[in-house]
């Protein structure tokens, strides 16, 4: 397993569709299994394709934050929303791509996802609590949508130009 680097914000990438998987091959699963090292490592609750430069529509995600408790390491691949309940949740949501900043988003608390395994057969399941709100955070990710969409048009610059001069910072080497 490799750990492979995470794009940060601002990042065309970020901002892109990303392709349907058709093949499920080895190097899928090599792939899935970097993310994993990737997003534990990070670490995180979840890692979309995109946020590592791979332009797929697959996402890791494990939300058991207990570290005593048995991990529940997930990959889904081509995943979509089919349900979604009336109720809705606010998360105060981060992101591995826009480190150290959170925001309250608002979602629907349950939802019902189909999605592919890595050996191609379908899947369904309902998530609700964060399992719920991670999934959509990180399907939003595989069609170019950030957390910070959500919220205001000035916060979302404010946010923006703090990560822009983070960047640079990172480019300078400091
Ligand atoms: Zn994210």
């Amino acid at each position: 397993m490799t750990k492979r680097s995470i794009l940060l914000h601002p990042d065309p990438r970020l901002k892109a569709t990303c392709d349907p998987v058709a093949t499920f091959d080895k190097d899928l699963r090599v792939l899935a299994d970097d993310m994993l090292e990737t997003m534990y490592d990070a670490p995180g609750i979840g890692l979309a394709a995109p946020q590592v430069g791979v332009m797929h529509q697959m996402l890791v995600m494990d939300c058991v934050k207990d570290d005593m408790a048995t991990p529940e390491p997930m990959v889904l691949i081509n995943p979509r929303v089919i349900e979604t309940s009336e109720e809705r949740s606010i998360y105060d949501e981060g992101c591995l791509s826009i480190p150290e900043i959170y925001a309250e988003v608002e979602r629907p608390a349950r939802v019902k996802v189909e999605w592919l395994d890595l050996d191609g057969k379908t899947i369904q399941e309902e998530f609700d609590g964060l399992w719920a709100t991670c999934v959509q955070h990180e399907i939003d990710h595989l069609n170019g949508k950030l957390f910070i969409d959500y919220l205001k048009p000035l916060k979302r610059q404010m946010i923006t130009r703090k990560m822009q001069k983070l960047k640079r910072e990172i480019a300078r080497g400091l």
